[in-house]
């Protein structure tokens, strides 16, 4: 873990991409994540970009250029290694090959660099581009560490016992499924399962009537670990590449009747969205900051804290969930944000869950995803999911053009955003990730 700060964080940093200085953009020079694309409509392959304002800058078509041409043997070997449909190579390789291509790509783009009529030939509007899921995902876990949203969720599923004892001594995960992990656009059917209506004993079948969003982060793993090594909580971080936007939709009623004892399962594996953009832990050091847990509640067993997670642990990135329905589409509404809230109250951090994740010698590979959790905030419109804003459905968001939402409804379209900000450093955003629900299919035999 580190805070350092270097020449690439520079407030003053500009870009000859003039959209990088947009007011309010997501991608300013001193951001550079790194995402898959190609051109939208074509049959073209995937390749490795890195989003410059309203840019992407392909990284290939840079090195079939000449760009890299003068820059140093790692980022030639990390230039190489993004001459692939994902990013699991680049990503395999390490901080000492991230950034170095972060410096190179920071200069390159810079005002002034000699190579900017090169680079320019390399440039592709987002607005004329479509994406692929990043990484190839192999293993996927979806933690839980936002204590606000596990005991509001806690206190509808169980009223007595709302915060489980472990809550506050493991960083509570179970591991999900990466195959139906989308991009940002995903739209999915409405999931069929078993669900048990409040009255009966014997459970029905039928479309979710339950439907939710969860507001995450995503943690993408770069270099892995051996099995059988543990990695300690001060080097985790290392072992992690970036962070993106994750939502990890959510049939409620599936989940009430199937989550005992073994966890989610139907409830959680027809769908997840995750953003195209990347941002690197790199880019996101000018917002780290203390992690701090309450005095009064149960401190992390000695292979979970350390003097580094306390000073720099935590990472200030505000996150907002955006709602539009049919209707608002039909009339030409935007979508109409619902929530916010912020990454730093998660009860444990990036490093924890990667140092407790492998503690027993999980081995993490290269591109494997870990959920933050839904992250919702102390107040109740901090919530990161509809289930803790509607208060189990009883209490009905309405929106600004009238209509109420409990859950989700068909063709509904959730968008997450979010974004760093602070005085004496550049604002950098993630972009979003929105997907939207499709009526359910017909069940076969029924
Ligand atoms: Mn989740």
């Amino acid at each position: 873990m580190s805070t350092v700060l270097n020449e690439t964080h520079a407030p003053a940093l500009q870009s000859w991409v003039t959209s990088a200085q947009a007011v309010g953009g997501d991608f300013p020079i001193q951001n550079l994540p790194f995402g898959v694309f190609r051109r939208a409509g074509s049959q073209e392959s995937f390749r490795v970009g890195v989003a410059i304002g309203d840019q992407i800058l392909d990284i290939g078509a840079a090195l079939c250029a000449g760009a890299f041409a003068v820059q140093p043997a790692m980022v030639q070997e990390a230039v190489k290694a993004c001459d692939s449909t994902t990013l699991n190579a680049f990503m395999a390789l390490g901080m000492a090959y991230w950034s170095p291509l972060r410096l190179a790509l920071s200069r390159l783009l810079r005002v002034g660099a000699a190579e900017q009529t090169v680079l320019q030939a390399c440039l592709l509007p987002q607005a004329q581009a479509e994406y692929a899921v990043p990484a190839q995902i192999g293993d996927y876990t979806d933690f839980y560490t936002s204590i606000h949203h596990a005991t509001n969720v806690g206190k509808l599923f169980r009223p007595d016992n709302p915060l489980p004892p472990n809550y506050q001594w493991v960083p509570i995960g179970y591991h999900g499924r990466s195959s139906s992990i989308g991009v940002s656009g995903q739209a999915f059917h409405r999931p069929l399962g078993q669900t048990l209506p409040p009255t009966a004993s014997i459970p029905e079948f039928g479309p979710s009537a339950r439907l939710d969003y969860e507001l995450e982060v995503g943690i993408l793993i770069g270099c892995g670990n051996a099995l059988g090594e543990a990695v300690a909580l001060d080097s985790a971080e290392n072992h992690v590449f970036g962070l993106c936007l994750f939502n990890d939709w959510s049939a409620r009623d599936l989940q009430a009747w199937e989550y005992q004892p073994l966890g989610p399962f139907l409830s959680k594996n027809f769908a997840s969205t995750v953003s195209p953009w990347v941002v690197t832990l790199e880019a996101l050091a000018p917002y780290r900051c203390a992690w701090t847990r309450p005095a009064e509640h149960p401190q992390p067993l000695p292979y979970l804290d350390s003097p580094t997670l306390r000073a720099e642990g935590a990472l200030d990135i505000e996150l907002e969930v955006y709602l539009q329905t049919a209707a608002m589409r039909a009339q030409g509404q935007a979508a109409q944000r619902i929530s916010r809230s912020n990454f730093h109250h998660a009860y444990w951090s990036v490093s924890q869950m990667v140092a407790h994740h492998t503690v027993g010698g999980c081995n993490l590979r290269p591109g494997d995803l870990l959920g933050s959790g839904t992250q919702s905030g102390p107040l109740r419109e901090e919530a990161g999911a509809l289930i803790e804003l509607t208060v189990g459905g009883t209490q009905p968001l309405t929106l600004a053009n009238g209509e109420k939402r409990s859950f989700l409804e068909d063709h509904d379209t959730v968008v997450f955003r979010a974004y760093c900000a602070k005085r004496g450093a550049a604002r950098i955003g993630f972009g979003e990730v929105a997907g939207t629900v499709l009526p359910a299919r017909v069940a076969a035999g029924t």
